[in-house]
Parts: C-alpha cells; structure tokens; sequence
C-alpha cells in the first residue's frame, strides 16, 4: 500500500491510473478502523482495479468540541489493517490539503429539508462539514464509485444530493451496517464505552427490531404511542434519546399516521452517558 499526504501527489498517481483504465474505488473514513469500514473495504476491492482509504477527521463536521478532540485517532493500527486489507492507497490529508484556503471552509450546499431533520435537527451545520470535506475529496480523489455505510443513512442521502449539486456522476454504492455479535451497530465512538455500556447499547438495535418485527407482523399501533413508549424504555434503560423517528427511506419525511407500508425506515439516535450513538433498519430490507 502506497501512502500519500499531497493531493497533487495522489492526482498525479490517479491520473496515470486512470489513463490506463483501471476504475477507482473510493472509501472515506475519519479512521479508528473497525470491521464496518473493512466491508467497504472489501466491496471497493470486489468491484474496483484500485481502492483507495482515506482518514481525515473533518473538525467541520463535529458539533461538538469534546466529540472531537475525543474522536479516536489510531493510525498505526488502522495502517496495518489498510494493509491486511490490500489496499491499494491511504491518502492522508492534513488541513492544509482539505481546505488550503480559510474560503473552503465557507462553502454552502443546498440541502434542502435533509439538513434540517433527525441528525441535521440535533446536530446543526454537521452535514454542510459532511458535504465541505466531500466535496474537496471527489475533487481531489475523482473516483469511479464511492463506498458508504448505511449506518449512517441520511449522510448517504445528503451525499447523494451533493453529487448530484456537484454534478459529478460518481457512483455510490451503499453497504449494510456491520454489527457486533450482540446486534450493536460498530463505529469508531464504541472505543468510548466500557464493556458493560457495550451490552447496553445493544438495546438500540434491539428496540429496531422490536418495532420493524411489529410493523412485519401487523400489531404496530398508532405511530406516536409506539415511538413514546420505545423512547421511554430506552430512557428507563440508561438512554438519553435524541430522536427514534419512522420515516420514508427515499427523503426521509416523518411517515404520519397510520402507515400501511413495511418500505419505511426507523432510525433513532441517544447517547449512554456521553457517547452519542445512532443506527437504524430499513424494515422492508430487514437491514
Ligand atoms: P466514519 O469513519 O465513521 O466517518 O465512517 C466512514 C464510513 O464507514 C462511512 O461511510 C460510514 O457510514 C461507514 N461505517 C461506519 N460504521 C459502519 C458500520 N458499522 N457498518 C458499515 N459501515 C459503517
């Protein structure tokens, strides 16, 4: 695996690449690399000549301050499993390379309604930093598809949209969320809870489950009472819920009433303690 810091460096490494006609597989990352991110990995290698891992923990996209100067930062250990991996390149901006101009850091995207519900709603000017720092590495990287966890559902929307406000045609493969053998969803933020959180946690998944499995079998009740009363035992569980909303999987509008589909996904977010954790299942995918 080559490493490289310098955009132009690796502009100039794509371009020869991409002369010769080998498609580009492409795999963000803010590091602290967990098996979610190796089944990007490996659907990337699957389906592209050349993958290529970035790591770069975009400060723009972090509400919070402590969140960020938490975030995990375990380079060495994610190079080695880069490399057990076979993959092909691991760019490895700094600053200067994402935003060389303070003026990079003022672009706006037109987000529409997405920017403003569920994590856009708890989590203001997240997905404009989501959209900054993605939109400077399809600049920079140029690839032929671009791997996304659906653990994070609505930044694969949000980045759907933003190809598409950047006209690039990249193509964006999605990825079902990898979990722990308890059912909880990896991410990089898990490293923050103890072992017995960890077991804990895994009450998010399972109340998904438990909603999904009503509306499969028919006896999910009116929409309110049924978020109320999942809420509430989360909370009497240790939770502190952000949201657990139910919503159209294509847009993500709040579904009223009394739905009829089984093609709605239910997403909630809820710190234990002071670790914010989210996940969601598209119920008509079970994933
Ligand atoms: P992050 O390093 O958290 O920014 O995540 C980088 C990519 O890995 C994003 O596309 C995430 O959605 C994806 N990802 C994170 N956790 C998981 C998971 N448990 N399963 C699948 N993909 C994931």
């Amino acid at each position: 695996m080559i490493i490289l810091k310098h955009s132009a460096e690796l502009q100039a490494y794509l371009h020869e690449k991409r002369r010769d006609g080998v498609s580009i597989g492409f795999v963000p990352t803010m590091g602290a690399l967990h098996g979610g991110h190796i089944s990007l990995l490996k659907a990337s290698r699957k389906s592209c000549g050349l993958t290529i891992c970035s790591i770069y923990v975009n400060e723009l996209q972090f509400n919070n301050q402590e969140d960020y100067l938490k975030y995990p930062n375990l380079v060495d250990t994610d190079i080695m499993q880069l490399e057990e991996q076979d993959c092909d390149v691991l760019f490895l901006p700094g600053d200067k390379e994402i935003y060389p101009e303070d003026k990079d850091k003022d672009r706006v995207f037109d987000l529409g309604h997405l920017e403003n519900v569920l994590e856009g709603k708890f989590r203001p000017g997240h997905f404009q930093g989501v959209c900054k720092v993605v939109a400077r590495l399809l600049e920079i990287v140029q690839p032929h598809k671009m791997f996304l966890g659906r653990k994070d559902y609505q930044q694969t929307l949000v980045i759907r949209k933003l190809a598409g406000l950047l006209h690039n045609k990249v193509e964006i493969e999605t990825i079902p969320t990898l979990r722990e053998s308890n059912g909880l969803a990896m991410s990089s933020r898990n490293m923050r809870l103890s072992e017995e959180e960890r077991e804990k946690a895994a009450l998010l998944y399972k109340s998904l489950i438990q909603l999904s499995n009503k509306i499969l079998n028919g006896t999910f009740g009116e929409i309110n009472h049924e978020l109320n009363s999942a809420k509430t035992s989360l909370q009497q569980a240790g939770f502190q819920p952000d949201y657990l909303e139910i919503a159209n999987p294509e847009n993500l509008l709040p579904i009223d009433g009394n739905y009829q589909s089984e093609d709605v996904v239910i997403l909630v977010a809820a710190y234990l303690n002071d670790v914010r954790l989210i996940d969601n299942l598209h119920v008509a995918e079970g994933a």
